[in-house]
């Protein structure tokens, strides 16, 4: 159980949870230990440098702080490019050494609190006025102080949508 429960936070860790959204001829990566010194231009060079052309068209998008004192960063590369060069690969930046990762999504609804679609897609019956803590009506999550419920699988003992939620493991382990 703790070998699992290591495993999912590894893999949160690396997970982005938002709804689909464009962004059809470009892969996303993901990085992580990056020197807090380090700006675009340097990101951008070192991975044209990794994929061994330095006309690459890379685009830096949200390089900020992470808890430590590192930042990440999320760059967008050409797919063929991401496939052939860099996921999985480690590249120095800066001072700051890191793995290239793929960036992964978990497409859920922030309407119905399901799993597989988006709220613009939404068929079913709306949850948004529900305390995504307890599954109640009358208050606002950050308020509550009932017992939690989840709005995801339908059984108590979890918030709605987080690791305790089997249907949102179940999620994570088909990334
Ligand atoms: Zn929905
Ligand atoms: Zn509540
Ligand atoms: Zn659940």
């Amino acid at each position: 159980m703790v070998e699992l429960k290591k495993e999912i936070v590894n893999k949160i860790q690396g997970v982005e949870v938002r709804t689909i959204e464009g962004g059809k001829n470009e892969t996303l990566l993901h990085l992580k230990n990056i020197d807090s010194d380090t700006d675009e231009k340097c990101i951008i060079s070192a991975i044209q440098a990794k994929a061994g052309n330095n006309e690459l068209r890379v685009q830096v998008r949200n390089l900020k702080h992470s808890y430590s004192e590192m930042k990440t960063a999320t760059i967008a590369v050409d797919p063929e490019v991401a496939e052939k060069f860099l996921i999985g690969k480690d590249i120095q930046i800066g001072i700051g050494h890191c793995i290239i990762e793929k960036k992964t999504y978990i497409q859920r609804c922030y309407r119905c609190w399901q799993i597989g679609h988006t709220k613009a897609e939404c068929q079913e019956p709306t949850k948004e006025n529900l305390c995504r803590r307890c599954g109640r009506a009358d208050h606002r999550s950050n308020d509550c102080n009932e017992e939690e419920y989840c709005l995801t699988c339908n059984k108590s003992g979890h918030i709605t949508s987080t690791v305790g939620c089997r249907k949102f493991r179940k999620a994570l382990t088909k990334i």
